[in-house]
């Protein structure tokens, strides 16, 4: 593959686009009041886009078109194989579009502009191909009745869907959902995080060049309490599926209270537990997984490994060596290549982070590594890769979703008390367990309550499996086939014949 280099992503860089306006009814638009907000480049701290920014006038534009273009069926009642193949063409134009939307990504969240084409950007397109090329193999069900009656199960687009999506992975939370609602045969109308709204305004632009219907994806760019609020709260949005925090998770479904009973589904935090036991079989992987999963994309993940259990008889080497890892991950700036540690995408989540680094202190947590802050060139909000040991499961910094760079390890003496430690959360998202004992393994898979739980490895990140979370994790799931579930009325129909 052809990748440009350091000067051509810098050069590409000075060339970006400086303001953005929604995506309503196959145009950009200005915002009906005519408003807009900054969004910055957390690396630089400058300014990089002037941004429209929408409020509930909006969003009821939004849907009026979304729902005029449902009822009339263009894309609702296209047979599921011509949906499918405009699914796939999106997903060859987003390929197509992949440095510049690597781009967007790496300005707007700070990450790496590596792990932002390779990572983020693949996997959308994958999305996007996968529930194109899946849409047509689902079939109906028909139940066992007399000779007199005919009665069948079928699936049926929900109408209008609200997709409401965070920052650290914007392009690819998106098409997680955008992707099996659409081929379903929904109307979107995506609320990006007010950070990092471009790409997936690209995303509505290369729709229409696909052959998606005008209306059918509109995005709505805006502030979450005002923009967000005003999809959660609309009287003709069908369902609302949802990434993001769970505090903010949580308002959706009183928004659907308070509204009309519209579905909602949630992909929210998680504070994951990764076991290692002393026979674990590959000892350099499980180090380099641990590390890994925890420091990637700034520790900005929501299934990061972030409690690191470990067997009491291999602690300090397991997190020495884990630490060691964490020393070569270097702040850099993003557009360069070689940078493996991007920066923190706002102040506010870089206060938010130095702030469990401080408590985790106070609680007499051991921090071994980082702690601190960094800048590059003089300028951004870089946090280096932070390692606490000695953690007890009741400290802050091992109950709170801290999404940054900052691992906290905790030692277990047997795998019923891992068990009950890695249990031992709010959250229920993702989980490692290392051992070479299949009984060990399969015990801890079936009793953490965690919607996926991986074996000797971190992270199962397949299209094809779902994701999503136990407990305060969330509701539904993503990805695989039973995301389009989430999407679909069931409706039975019993047709007696003479
Ligand atoms: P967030 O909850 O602050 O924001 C998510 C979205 O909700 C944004 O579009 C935002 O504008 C909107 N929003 C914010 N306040 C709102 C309100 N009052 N009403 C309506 N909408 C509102 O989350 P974030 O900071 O963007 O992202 C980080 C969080 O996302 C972390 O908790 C992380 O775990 C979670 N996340 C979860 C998954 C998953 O699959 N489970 C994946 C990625 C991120």
């Amino acid at each position: 593959m052809n990748l440009p280099d350091y000067a051509s992503w810098q050069k590409m860089a000075n060339d970006f686009i400086h303001q953005s306006k929604a995506f309503i009814d196959g145009e950009y638009v200005d915002a009906l009041s005519g408003k807009t907000y900054e969004t910055v480049n957390p690396a630089t701290e400058k300014m990089s886009a002037h941004i429209a920014a929408c409020d509930a006038n909006d969003v009821d534009k939004a849907t009026k078109s979304a729902r005029a273009v449902f009822d009339a069926g263009h894309w609702s009642r296209m047979a599921a194989r011509d949906r499918g193949a405009v699914l796939q063409k999106l997903a060859g134009l987003v390929q197509e579009n992949a440095n510049k939307l690597a781009l967007m990504e790496s300005l707007n969240v700070g990450k790496p502009i590596m792990e932002a084409r390779m990572a983020d950007i693949n996997l959308a397109s994958q999305a996007l191909k996968w529930y194109g090329e899946a849409i047509d193999k689902l079939t109906d069900e028909i139940i066992a009745t007399p000779e007199s009656v005919r009665a069948t199960i079928t699936r049926e687009p929900m109408g209008v869907v609200g997709v409401v999506v965070p920052w650290n992975f914007p392009l690819l939370m998106a098409c997680w959902k955008i992707a099996p609602a659409l081929a379903a045969g929904n109307s979107v109308i995506v609320k990006p995080s007010e950070q990092t709204p471009q790409s997936i305004l690209k995303l509505a632009e290369l729709a229409i060049e696909a052959g998606i219907p005008d209306g059918v994806f509109n995005v709505i760019t805006g502030i979450g309490p005002e923009a967000g609020a005003a999809i959660g709260l609309h009287n003709d949005i069908d369902c609302l599926t949802f990434t993001g925090s769970t505090a903010v998770g949580k308002k959706f479904l009183e928004y659907s209270g308070r509204s009309n009973m519209k579905a909602v589904w949630l992909e929210c935090g998680g504070k994951n537990p990764n076991i290692v036991m002393a026979d674990c079989p590959n000892m350099d992987k499980a180090v380099m997984n641990a590390a890994m999963n925890v420091f990637f994309n700034q520790g900005e993940v929501c299934a990061a490994a972030s409690r690191l259990l470990v067997e009491e008889s291999i602690k300090d080497e397991f997190v020495e060596r884990v630490t060691a890892i964490g020393k070569t991950r270097i702040p850099g700036d993003p557009l360069n290549p070689d940078t493996n540690l991007g920066a923190i995408v706002d102040k506010n989540q870089y206060d938010r982070i130095n702030g469990y680094i401080a408590k985790g202190q106070e609680e007499g947590a051991e921090m071994i590594l980082g702690g601190d802050t960094a800048t590059v060139d003089g300028k951004g909000l870089f946090i280096k890769p932070t390692v606490f040991k000695n953690v007890n499961n009741d400290m802050v910094i091992a109950r709170e979703e801290i999404f940054g760079p900052v691992l906290a390890a905790i030692s277990f003496k047997n795998i019923d008390e891992a068990i009950k430690i890695a249990n031992d959360s709010p959250y229920g998202l993702a989980a490692g367990i290392w051992t070479r004992d299949i009984n060990v393994a399969h015990k801890a898979a079936r009793e953490i309550q965690a919607g996926s739980v991986s074996i000797n490895s971190y992270s199962s990140i397949d299209i094809a499996l779902p994701f999503g979370g136990y407990k305060q994790s969330g509701i539904g799931v993503d990805k695989s086939l039973h995301a389009i579930e989430k999407y679909t009325n069931i409706k039975s129909t019993w047709l007696e014949l003479d």
